[in-house]
């Protein structure tokens, strides 16, 4: 089916907490841009891109690149996706949030041409739902083990925590959370490369006794032997995300064993089938994965279920329940339910426009 137009939309969604602040900085809102590809005979395929400076892309540039983009995709036939994606890496080197704007809009356009949910391209649904890890802010300890028992009341089973790079104010807030969570809920800390290797070596030493499950990115994302260092010295298991920005890195972090773990994020890998592919290389070296977070709309996180949903192995709790956080947000189609995410089984993605939703109400 030959795509007939390509509308571009930005997509600024503001958030509940306006301090909500990381180790890499804070802003009030989290910008993406919805792509829509309108096939000839009117159907609709939907991608969020993901504006996120420190995994290389902001608004100006992913806007600029999708705008690179939309002639090369219009007159196009939705099925020739490789064809199309060769296109545009021979336009523009890198740019892998736009890409994977385009990427899952074909696909999501595709599934619903054939009348299919989306994991059904991918081979088939083995998980019908993923328990949803949520992420805490960097605050004072008292703060952070106030919302970490807040989330665990509202059925939360999972928790990431996110660090700032100073020792011991990191561990006394691992320690509050711990203290006040109890021993029955599963941490993960991520210091988003804000700790030297050495660092990084005490402080995850001393988080060790609050039983820790993952810790994500301590180092820069360049410093593979930083990172190489730190998985050697520490007991928990530590994984790459920033580090983890193509399907090259990941197959050097697993290929060298740098990392115990990868996280997946399909804007940062550029696409679907490229996140496909970084998990096929992390089960063959025998390295861990799990679908890493996808701040945005929920249009976002519908993709990236259709993913998990196919992925062999039991993957550990996915962080795509952030949208929960996140204002204005133009689609609906995915809940969280029980401190878990159904895969939906609409045709496509499942994530359905808010404006078509209302549309149907006033119809009926
Ligand atoms: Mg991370």
């Amino acid at each position: 089916m030959k795509i007939a137009r390509v509308q571009l939309e930005p997509c600024v969604l503001r958030k509940d907490d306006p301090q909500w602040r990381f180790a890499r900085g804070a802003s009030p809102a989290t910008e993406g841009a919805i792509v829509t590809l309108i096939a000839e005979n009117g159907a609709e395929g939907y991608g969020y891109g993901s504006a996120t400076p420190h995994m290389g892309a902001n608004r100006e540039t992913l806007l600029a690149a999708l705008h690179t983009f939309v002639p090369l995709v219009t007159g196009q036939g939705s099925f020739d996706i490789s064809r199309i994606m060769q296109a545009l890496d021979r336009a523009l080197a890198g740019h892998h949030q736009a890409k994977a704007a385009i990427d899952c809009a074909l696909h999501d356009l595709n599934a619903k041409l054939l009348g299919i949910p989306l994991y059904q391209l991918f081979g088939g649904k083995l998980h019908d739902a993923f328990p949803v890890l949520r992420i805490l802010a960097i605050k004072t300890p008292d703060e952070m083990a106030e919302r970490a028992a807040a989330l665990v009341t509202a059925g939360f089973s999972h928790l990431k925590i996110k660090l700032e790079g100073d020792v011991a104010r990191d561990v006394s807030r691992v320690a509050a959370i711990r203290q006040r969570v109890g021993d029955g809920v599963h941490l993960t800390v991520d210091a988003n490369q804000a700790y030297s290797a050495k660092d990084a070596i005490t402080a995850l030493n001393r988080m060790a006794e609050y039983a820790i499950d993952v810790a994500e990115q301590p180092v820069g994302a360049d410093d593979f032997a930083g990172l190489r260092l730190v998985t050697q010295s520490v007991p928990m298991k530590v994984e790459a995300d920033e580090s983890a920005a193509s399907v090259d890195a990941v197959f050097r972090l697993v290929t060298e064993r740098i990392v115990d773990s990868v996280s997946l994020k399909i804007p940062k890998l550029g696409g679907l089938r490229q996140t496909l592919a970084a998990a096929n290389i992390c089960a063959a070296g025998q390295v861990a994965f799990r679908m890493g977070a996808a701040v945005g709309s929920r249009l976002l996180a519908a993709h990236a279920l259709h993913v998990a949903a196919a992925l062999p192995g039991a993957p550990y709790a996915c962080e795509l329940g952030e949208f929960a956080r996140l204002l204005d947000d133009p689609f609906t189609g995915v809940e969280i339910e029980d401190g878990c995410l159904r895969v939906p089984d609409l045709p496509g993605c499942g994530a359905i426009p808010r404006r078509d939703q209302a549309k149907a109400a006033v119809a009926s």
